[in-house]
């Protein structure tokens, strides 16, 4: 049965999207020998694009291009963009994955056009048209269709999930006079960072309602409705060296003092006060932060869920700047679920939603099965994802010659083994884009002794078979309840991601 889903918080209405760009035009100025050198350095690239065998010591690598410049930054007006403020009003809207891919469906559907399509119904695709498909709410995908047949897709991909704490079937506990909500944990959260802070509760839940229908509401509590206290460090000394959490016993979180009067705290009945529920079948709730996103000193962004909104608002707003069809080549944005917990999912990377959906607007298209193969060998994927910018309190975790710093640019993901996806020559589009457009970029590999991370880029590559990169914006504090990252990396990622689209791959990876 297909169920309705309907959205208790109204209050999202992004603005109107001209997407002017950051304001750099100031900074042209001193860039503009090193516009000069990227013509240069590109024009070398396009002549030199065939693979080269390259012997011998004195042999000279002309393919790559060197971007490591930086451009001078105005942060007056940087906290006055548009891309900014909507990535605050995206955040806010977003305290959850179907918050977020709700925002991103009213982004493209209802502020921008784009036909919506649903996987259980059969797809009409014309040359130019632009179209919304969803799983599940919280995995979409938006794309683009060239002007003509496709022959490649340029593909922007991202998460929507954060790590957290997301609570169980049954939540409910009582002891002594306090009710408590007890959580299971979702992926990787650094747990100190959420003792002692006023939590809200947001997510989705299935009910009947009052004509005993089946219904979907996403839910957003929009106020503190529960705490994990502290341990007084009186009762357990050993706290002044290590916080010891046992996730079954210490992160019950305690919303309700019972009085004589009153019943103990109760989710149903606390969820009845917003919705018409009859019965509650089901739910998918989670703690989450509570206040605004902070801007500290006009460049510092302070927030929730930067992991991973950063990089699914980014890539919205580069497709949403360049909804111009093109000739030839597809622009794709979409975003997973479950990434938090590896992405094995139905709604994850390494499910068949992408490969469904290109298959879907291949055949639409009037593909034949040779044609779609080369169009998955002429396209490219950019995973984008957060990357940990080097921390001045802890400067000896980085690995010296490949650590960036936050405000520097977007940074290329290198693993050796692979837990980053990217290569040469997709870490050189990266470069190429990034002189194109003068952006800065930077790189990043993790200490040898250090195990790496990874993200959606080497789960989708192997399924899908098409030529992937890893890259982020760099922030600090990556899994904290609340993670720190710049406004300025947020416009460069914006910028960068644009001129990527608008790049052709088939002569270009
Ligand atoms: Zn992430």
């Amino acid at each position: 049965m297909e169920t309705t889903h309907k959205v208790e918080n109204e209050s999202y209405s992004p603005p109107d999207r001209s997407f002017e760009g950051p304001n750099l035009n100031a900074y042209y100025a001193y860039t503009e020998s090193l516009q000069n050198l990227g013509e240069a350095l590109n024009k070398e690239t396009k002549a030199n694009s065939e693979f080269k065998i390259i012997k011998g010591e004195n042999s000279k690598v002309k393919n790559i291009a060197k971007s490591s410049f930086a451009i001078p930054i105005d942060q007056s007006n940087i906290q006055a963009s548009k891309e900014i403020k909507d990535l605050i009003q995206f955040i806010k809207a977003s305290p959850t994955s179907y918050h977020a891919g709700e925002a991103s469906r009213r982004l493209c559907v209802e502020q921008n056009g784009f036909t919506e399509l649903k996987e259980n119904q059969p797809w009409k695709i014309v040359c130019g048209g632009k179209y919304f498909v969803s799983r599940d709410i919280s995995t979409f995908i938006a794309f683009v269709m060239p002007t003509n047949k496709p022959e490649s897709a340029c593909i922007l991909g991202a998460h929507t999930d954060s790590p957290g704490l997301k609570l169980k079937p049954e939540p409910n506990k009582k002891v002594d006079n306090a009710s408590l909500l007890c959580p299971e944990i979702y992926g990787g959260p650094i747990l100190p960072s959420w003792l002692g802070q006023g939590l809200g509760l947001a997510g989705r839940i299935t009910y009947l309602n009052n004509k005993k229908e089946k219904e979907c509401s996403l839910i957003d509590f929009e106020k503190t409705i529960a705490v994990i206290p502290y341990l007084a460090i009186h009762l357990e000394r050993t706290q002044k060296e290590k916080v010891e959490i046992n996730a079954q016993d210490h992160l019950p979180a305690v919303c309700w003092l019972q009085t004589e009067e009153d019943s103990p705290f109760n989710l149903e009945v606390e969820l009845k006060k917003l919705v018409p529920i009859s019965k509650l079948l089901s739910h998918e709730l989670f703690f989450v932060p509570r206040g605004e996103p902070e801007i500290i000193n006009g460049q510092l962004l302070h927030s929730q869920r930067l992991d991973n909104l950063l990089g699914t608002h980014a890539s919205l707003c580069a497709l949403l700047d360049s909804q111009t069809p093109e000739e030839g080549q597809i622009k794709a944005v979409i975003c997973w679920d479950h990434e938090e917990v590896g992405s094995n999912s139905q709604n994850g990377a390494s499910s068949n939603f992408l490969d469904s959906v290109l298959t879907r607007m291949s055949n639409a298209s009037g593909l034949n099965l040779e044609e779609v193969a080369i169009l998955k060998a002429n396209s490219g994927l950019i995973s984008i994802d957060v990357a940990h910018g080097r921390h001045p309190n802890y400067f000896g975790k980085h690995e010296p010659n490949n650590a960036p710093l936050l405000g520097k640019g977007p940074v290329i993901k290198h693993h050796a083994s692979q837990s980053y996806a990217t290569t040469s020559p997709t870490s050189a589009w990266i470069k190429q884009a990034g002189i194109q457009c003068n952006i800065p970029i930077q790189e990043f590999c993790i200490k040898s002794d250090t195990l790496c991370g990874s993200t959606i880029g080497n789960i989708a590559a192997p399924r899908l078979g098409i030529r992937t990169v890893d890259i982020g914006a760099p922030i600090w504090g990556m899994h904290a309840m609340k993670e720190t990252g710049t406004l300025v990396d947020h416009l460069y990622m914006c910028r960068l991601l644009k001129e990527l689209l608008s790049m052709n791959l088939s002569s270009n990876i």
